[in-house]
């Protein structure tokens, strides 16, 4: 694991905001930077001490998977024993203002921070500085995203041999989360999507009790975490014949969403990722009916930075990892999304899904 190199890199960040110190709350930037697993620590990042505290039930585990970074376990929480810590030395480690992570901090665990820390220590908000970071993958962090999407991609597998008329929505997921637990995933990166007939018009219709109708298009939008990376995707099926429109929609769709693959390559605005699909859909009189963005990145986390969205100024690079996932949502008729997860090259992308994006008819 590169945990020592991502946090040389953030120091390096921290030196150039002339930040004294960053405190480290949100679990996934904690695991990102020291490899730590847990549900309760906080990991004091300053130019020459890397700090995790937690508390004892984290003991073992701690010394077990914490990398480039000392584990101080104390008996309160973990936010308190920092502030204790920094009470006796931060003067001596030239810490006087505390960087906070302003996305992450709860209005109650600041004030618990501010209790426990001396008054002259001052604490200063920052913007997301590791989720920056995080965008780009490295050569690890690339590959369990490989590994995650073909195991998360092999559950529209099971989805298929369920999706009858008749079937609940919710007996569909439970097939695919059930093998998804078989095949050693360590849980669902969310909640399993499949939306049915007019309840595919729903872009985030969780499984419900609803029986799949007759005819109509199935939303399948799911993904898996294997070794700490989450996988996504969404097909569209439809049950029964589908009519013209039908058939339009799905097409249009899918041309939407290939353009926007197209599109992709390090140095293009995600504006202009999205546009791109957009622009397909307006051509086919669709336009209005996508009301999302078009993706989204996606790693240690479901939804990372960064957006793939209109009026978005950031560039592509290189190692980013999206998704690209344009949809239309037709109320009273039904909706259609296809998704996959790409990898950003200088030269274009990978595309990670490896699944047919052909109009299944069951
Ligand atoms: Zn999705
Ligand atoms: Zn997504």
């Amino acid at each position: 694991m590169h945990h020592s190199s991502r946090q040389i890199r953030l120091k390096k960040v921290l030196r150039q905001n002339r930040l004294d110190a960053l405190l480290v709350t949100h679990l996934p930037n904690i695991r990102y930077l020291s490899g730590f697993t847990g549900s309760a620590g906080a990991l004091l990042v300053s130019e020459r001490q890397v700090l995790l505290f937690t508390d004892g039930r984290y003991k073992e585990q701690a010394r077990a998977e914490v990398e480039g970074a000392r584990v101080v376990v104390g008996c309160k929480a973990a936010l308190v024993s920092a502030g204790e810590w920094l009470n006796e030395n931060g003067k001596r480690e030239g810490i006087r203002t505390l960087s906070i992570e302003a996305q992450h901090l709860t209005v109650a665990d600041r004030a618990q921070l501010q209790k426990a820390l001396r008054s002259d220590t001052r604490l200063r908000e920052v913007p997301p500085l590791i989720e920056r970071a995080r965008m780009v993958k490295d050569e690890e962090e690339i590959n369990r995203l490989r590994s995650a999407v073909r195991l998360g991609s092999s559950l529209f597998d099971a989805a298929l041999k369920v999706i009858r008329p008749g079937t609940k929505e919710i007996e569909v997921a439970a097939e695919m989360e059930y093998e998804a637990r078989r095949a050693g995933a360590e849980g669902m990166s969310f909640e399993t999507i499949i939306a049915s007939g007019l309840r595919s018009a729903l872009p985030h219709g969780r499984a419900s009790t609803a029986t799949i109708p007759p005819n109509g298009f199935v939303v399948c939008d799911f993904g898996i975490i294997l070794a700490g990376y989450c996988s996504d995707m969404t097909r569209t099926v439809h049950v029964g014949k589908p009519n013209h429109d039908a058939r339009n929609m799905y097409d249009a769709v899918r041309e939407a969403q290939q353009a926007a693959i197209d599109r992709v390559r390090a140095g293009v605005s995600v504006a202009g990722v999205d546009q791109a699909a957009r622009k397909v859909l307006t051509a086919r009189g669709l336009g209005k009916y996508f009301t999302h963005s078009t993706g989204h990145g996606v790693g240690l986390e479901i939804h990372e930075m960064p957006r793939i969205a209109r009026g978005q100024p950031e560039l592509l690079g290189s190692g980013m990892a999206i998704t690209v996932e344009p949809g239309v949502y037709v109320p009273g008729v039904g909706g259609v999304r296809i998704e996959d997860m790409v990898v950003v090259s200088e030269g274009g992308c990978e595309v990670l899904t490896p699944t047919s994006k052909e109009l299944i008819i069951i």
